[in-house]
């Protein structure tokens, strides 16, 4: 299985009934912005290099952002900050990204959200972080050439080491706190015994409005922690 092959099953799915009916009674009901626009309404996939050596991880597609253009973080103000500190770092091509077909690419990362379907008041359940993990668990198993992974809030982060341990990774313990700037190093077997290599964990608070509006989170902040990647 490749991650291509991953995304294209993953968006798809529909294991979460109240999230699938939130994704697309948002679709359907739209915002007055988009009312004349399509709604792209289901789980929306990881976007970016498929030979990663940064894994960005985030929470959840945002209703009229991801929900509604179908690439991450794409069409709203979180992805904004993202994307413009990730091209001041040069993982992206472009400092914007507002829509599918824009032209932005990343190279060397790829975002990832550990729920891929929209969540009403964008808070998953206990039970659909759970149904959404094995996504995860592939796009860890798959994705051999990360060195880093940026996680974005303290949900993210408690995803990103339940997958890691779920897939066989070694994560120290006690597992570190998540905080911004919080560091910590996991583990991954080699092959047949071999010794294994290491991914830096790196923790970020998240893009939200919540965060970036009150200034708790800022353009500086955020570059120092990509600066650790
Ligand atoms: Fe499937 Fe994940 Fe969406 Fe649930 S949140 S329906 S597991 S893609």
């Amino acid at each position: 299985q490749s991650l291509a092959e991953v995304d294209a099953r993953v968006s798809v799915c529909r294991a979460c009934p109240r999230l699938v009916d939130w994704r697309e009674t948002v679709a359907r009901d739209k915002r007055r912005a988009w009312v004349g626009e399509p709604y792209w309404g289901r789980p929306v996939p990881s976007f970016g290099d498929s030979e990663p050596r940064v894994l960005v991880v985030g929470l959840a597609p945002a209703a009229h952002g991801g929900n509604r253009t179908g690439r991450m973080f794409t069409g709203d103000r979180s992805g904004d900050w993202i994307f413009a500190a990730l091209y001041r770092a040069g993982y992206a091509e472009r400092p914007a990204s507002y829509a599918a077909g824009d032209g932005q690419r990343l190279v060397g990362a790829r975002m990832v959200a550990p729920v891929h379907c929209a969540p009403p008041d964008n808070r998953p359940t206990p039970d659909e972080r759970a149904a959404c993990g094995p996504w995860l668990d592939r796009e860890l198993q798959l994705a051999t050439s990360v060195e880093s992974i940026l996680v974005l809030g303290g949900i993210g982060w408690q995803s990103v080491h339940a997958a890691a341990v779920r897939v066989g990774w070694t994560v120290p313990r006690p597992r570190a706190k998540f905080g911004h700037g919080a560091q910590t190093v996991f583990t991954v077997p080699g092959q047949g015994g071999g010794s294994g290599r290491h991914v830096r964990v790196v923790g970020c608070y998240h893009v939200s409005q919540q965060n970036t509006f009150t200034g708790r989170l800022t353009e500086p902040m955020l570059d120092e922690v990509i600066g650790l990647l």
